[in-house]
């Protein structure tokens, strides 16, 4: 008798099943029932050299699950006709999501062929699959085929005959993970099964444990008929493990399985299918390209290079737009002062909200053109070989090369802003290494620690300021390294997550994409400025200004400047006793931000007429003014404790206010000074009065760059943490960080106060 296969046509709906049952089978076809339901059944008969084949149309299904009458009739036809082999159609336009049924049927044990039809859609969208990996990846044949015009099904009909005779009907189960929840409990079912040969007909006996996992309710029904205690038992196991996921995950272990098992899928399809436009020669010319700029010798220095360059290209191009912003608000304050009448409301919006946000605002040029170039560098691939050639050094201090990126962004490269360099961490794939990343990127240099690095160079450094400068970027970065080590061997202790570093081809960046990328991470920024930054510059606004100077004290100050204004030449309009209300009221040391009190109340043709007397008891009467207020007692209070660090009472005001923004710092330092107006351009006036402080000296300024460098992330920064990795981390940042630099910067201090 001449042999004969029985082989089964199985595939979703639309795939294309039909067309190719036609085109193999031509005329010879029998229409009959499927047993048991009122679903057709295609029979086709063909001859291929001395073998007849019976192919069998099985109704379109997604799943062996069966709930449908079709998914039912072609689930039978699997487990209980044995057919010799199934050809598997698939739309390979849509590879993933087709291949879902292979993958079920291979648990199975059937063997398998894998149409890859509708190959001319796929070419169409300049895609292509890579059939030999395909192949073998999931360990069954593949053939290329278009059903409409009949390709390739002589060398399907080739295959199934092969798999057919070689297989004898069996092929070895396919075994995918599940899992650490469901892997286990999988395991111990499939023992049970098998030592039973339970539901052995049917399938293999981790296959039976699967469809119990999914509530098979056919398979389940069929294994408490077979035996009522050991299904129970199956039962109740997978009972016990739903609970356990319900409550951890909130998903069934039917979910589970099919994430896995997309999971799977998704990691071939990423393999197999090949976009065009990632072309041998592009591919070819990257390698090219990553022979020099990935080099042992010559990548570093390149490395070095290029991020001088970013630095010099942001500074010389962000000069002239960050002067017109200044330049604009500067107006904008001059303008509410002039036209307002003097009182709590101008000295609120002027000093408070304008000079406050101003402050902020005045730096979005620069973030963003700093913003532009790193987003260059990083869609055109050249980031990827930074953390490449970084990766290695990096992994020493438990990090990962990726871990690059968020530190350049959070100010690496002296100007960033931790919380885009916060969200950056996010192309981290390790968790641990994500963490550590995330919580020692704030030591780096962002924009709003510049002026204070500048400020206090200018101060006790001069003329070594770009020195000063270099080292602290450097020293930023070296304890960003310490302290992750310090942190990836005690508080995210374990084994690096081994992860290969992938080096995409380089590409050219487009200007769209740049921009948008550049706004994304710009806007981070202004509406820090718009929100935070404005609420903590009134708030410490009112704090310096509140609560104003007792009565009898502001007398006293008004009458000093009167007989000093009597003394002196022209005695004309100024009326002492008019000028005493003005002057004592709570504006006269209420600088939140910006202009000396008393000095810039007035018009500034005024400010000049004045005698150094007058302003010398002025200058009395604002810091009399500022430590009588909330701020000044709160940094009074705190001097027992930083005394050891060198800070006085005018710079814990100001290190206050840097828990909620590193901008306010100088800006508050400035106010505590009863400076003229502070900000990052004009430090000069600042570092003048700083370094004529006795209370201040080259110790604490060093020993105050290292407490800024290190200490609790700004509040915005804090926020970004706790989403990105949780509220405890956030908490765990601000109080970890703050006491370290108190640590290093009393150290810091001591040893200096000696050395220097
Ligand atoms: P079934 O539901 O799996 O039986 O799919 P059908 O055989 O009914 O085909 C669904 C649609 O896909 C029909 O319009 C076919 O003409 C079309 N089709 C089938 N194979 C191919 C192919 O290889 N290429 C293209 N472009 N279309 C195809
Ligand atoms: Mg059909």
């Amino acid at each position: 008798m001449q042999q004969s296969y029985t082989i089964g046509l199985a595939g979703n709906p639309n795939c294309g099943k039909t067309t190719m049952f036609n085109a193999l089978t031509g005329s010879h076809q029998h229409v009959g029932n499927w047993p048991g339901v009122t679903v057709e059944k295609k029979i086709g008969k063909i001859h291929a050299e001395d073998v007849s084949l019976d192919i069998v149309d099985l109704p379109g299904t997604y799943s062996l699950t069966a709930y449908s009458e079709e998914e039912k009739a072609a689930r039978n036809f699997l487990t209980d006709d044995h057919p010799d082999a199934v050809i598997n159609v698939l739309n390979a336009d849509c590879l993933e999501r087709n291949l879902y049924l292979a993958i079920q049927i291979m648990e199975l044990g059937v063997p398998l062929i894998l149409a890859l039809n509708m190959m001319d859609e796929v070419r169409k969208a300049g895609k292509d699959i890579d059939v030999p990996l395909l192949t073998k990846l999931m360990g069954c044949p593949a053939v290329e085929t278009v059903a409409r015009a009949g390709v390739g099904k002589r060398e399907l009909i080739a295959e199934a005959l092969r798999v057919a005779s070689e297989k004898g009907g069996h092929a070895e189960p396919l075994r995918i993970t599940y899992g650490p929840d469901l892997d286990p409990v999988l395991a111990e079912m499939e023992q049970l099964i098998a030592d039973a040969r339970f539901l052995a007909e049917k399938g293999p006996a981790r296959w039976v444990g699967i469809k119990y996992l999914e509530g098979d309710a056919s398979v389940v029904r069929h294994g408490r008929e077979r035996d009522t205690g050991l299904s129970r038992k199956l039962e109740a196991l997978v009972e016990k493990v739903s609970q356990h996921l319900q409550a951890t995950l909130g998903a069934s272990p039917e979910g589970i399985i099919a994430d896995y098992r997309y999971g799977y899928l998704m990691g071939i399809a990423k393999k197999v299918v090949r976009y065009p436009n990632i072309n041998a020669e592009r591919i070819r010319l990257s390698d090219r390209m990553d022979r020099v700029l990935t080099h042992q010798l010559a990548g570093p220095v390149i490395m070095a290079l290029v991020i001088y360059l970013l630095y010099i290209i942001t500074f010389a191009l962000g000069k002239f737009p960050m002067d017109w912003l200044d330049a604009g608000f500067g107006w904008l304050g001059d303008t509410v002062k002039s036209t307002m009448s003097d009182g709590l409301l101008r000295s609120l919006i002027a000093d408070g909200a304008i000079a406050g946000v101003g402050g902020v605002i005045g730096f979005v040029p620069l973030i963003m053109i700093m913003f532009f170039l790193l987003s260059a560098l990083e869609d055109s691939g050249y980031i990827a070989r930074m953390a490449y050639m970084l990766d290695r050094v990096f992994r020493i201090f438990g990090l990962h090369g990726t871990s690059v990126l968020p530190f350049i962004i959070s100010g690496g490269i002296a100007g960033g802003c931790a919380v885009p360099g916060v969200m950056a961490t996010r192309t981290l794939r390790s968790p641990k290494e994500k963490l550590a990343t995330l919580l020692v990127s704030p030591f780096m240099t962002c924009g709003a620690k510049v002026p204070v690095f500048l400020m206090l160079a200018a101060a006790f450094f001069p003329g070594a300021e770009a020195r000063v400068m270099t080292l602290v970027t450097l020293a930023a970065w070296v304890a960003a390294m310490l302290v992750a080590k310090l942190l990836r061997s005690t508080v995210i202790k374990g084994e690096s997550t081994p992860f290969v570093m992938e080096l995409p081809p380089y590409r050219m960046p487009t200007l769209r994409g740049l921009c948008i990328h550049t706004w994304e991470r710009s806007w981070q920024y202004i509406r820090k400025a718009g929100t935070v930054i404005l609420g903590i510059s009134i708030l410490l606004w009112a704090g310096m200004t509140f609560p104003s100077l007792p009565a009898d004290q502001a007398r006293g100050f008004a009458d000093r400047i009167a007989r000093a204004q009597a003394l002196e030449t022209a005695p004309a309009d100024a009326a002492p006793a008019d000028a005493a209300p003005a002057d004592a009221a709570p504006a006269g040391g209420s600088k939140a931000t910006a202009a000396a009190p008393a000095v810039s109340k007035d018009a500034k043709g005024d400010e000049k007429a004045k005698s150094p007397a007058v302003q010398t008891i002025e200058a009395e009467q604002s810091e009399a003014q500022l430590l009588n207020s909330y701020a000044g007692r709160a940094g009074m209070a705190l001097g027992a404790i930083t005394s050891p660090a060198g800070f006085n009472w005018r710079t814990n005001i100001a290190l206050l206010g840097g828990f909620a923004a590193k901008e306010v710092i100088v800006s508050t330092l400035g106010t505590a000074y009863s400076l003229g107006k502070v900000d990052a351009e004009e430090s000069t006036p600042l570092s003048e009065k700083i370094a004529k402080d006795d209370s201040f000296s080259k110790a604490a300024a060093i020993a105050l760059i290292a407490f800024v460098m290190l200490y609790s992330p700004c509040f915005v920064t804090l926020v970004a943490m706790g989403r990105e990795a949780g509220w405890k981390w956030a908490a765990f940042a601000m109080g970890f960080n703050t006491l370290l630099a108190y640590v290093v910067a009393v150290f810091l201090f001591q040893i200096s106060r000696l050395l220097i």
